[in-house]
């Protein structure tokens, strides 16, 4: 069996735990669910999975509870996927505004950067295998990805999803939705 941490400092991540059970059943891939809040709760997990959020207040949050070098230890060494903030959280740089970040994956993202008007929308993002509906919610743009950096869906000609090696970052809420494969594709790379 195992573990996928959720890190549970802010923002949503109660429906991440459910995603990563019903993807558990249907990938046939024995995994659980773990909130993660501390350094000791880390060292039980195989992947860690940042919830969306906001992730200056993510970054603040991780700082006060001595988790960044933790993490990028852990990172060095096991996947973890972000979701929105989470996503900001794992980029190389951040604009909009410019703030500190992991730098686990070479890419670079705009925050908020839909534009206030839109703060949230369904919408079909496009596949080699087809479209998939997700949500997206005050979503940061991809605008740039390294050579390593392989793009799995984009929404208007932009990465919405994208993985380098064993880390991945999706710009949408799949645990939203009812469709598992971002959560299937996470436990296939336990
Ligand atoms: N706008 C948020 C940020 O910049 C991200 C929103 C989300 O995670 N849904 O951190």
């Amino acid at each position: 069996m195992k573990t996928v941490g959720i890190l549970a400092l802010q923002g949503d991540f109660d429906a991440h735990g459910k995603a990563v059970e019903q993807a558990s059943s249907s990938a046939g891939i024995l995994a659980r669910a773990r909130e993660v809040r501390t350094a000791a709760d880390l060292a039980q997990c195989d992947a860690l999975i940042i919830p969306g959020g906001e992730s200056s207040t993510m970054w603040k949050l991780l700082e006060m509870e001595q988790l960044i070098d933790p993490l990028r230890a852990f990172a060095s060494q096991k996947s973890v996927y972000g979701s929105c903030a989470g996503a900001i959280l794992l980029a190389r740089d951040v604009t909009h505004p410019a703030q500190a970040s992991l730098g686990l994956m070479d890419i670079a993202v705009e925050r908020n950067a839909y534009g206030r008007q839109i703060d949230s929308r369904i919408a079909k993002v496009t596949m080699p295998e087809g479209e998939l509906e997700v949500v997206f919610i005050r979503a940061p743009i991809i605008r740039r990805t390294g050579p390593d950096v392989q793009v799995l869906a984009s929404y208007e000609g932009d990465p919405v999803w994208a993985e380098q090696g064993r880390h991945m970052v999706t710009t949408f809420h799949p645990e939203l939705t009812a469709n598992t494969l971002v959560h299937r594709r996470l436990l296939q790379k336990l």
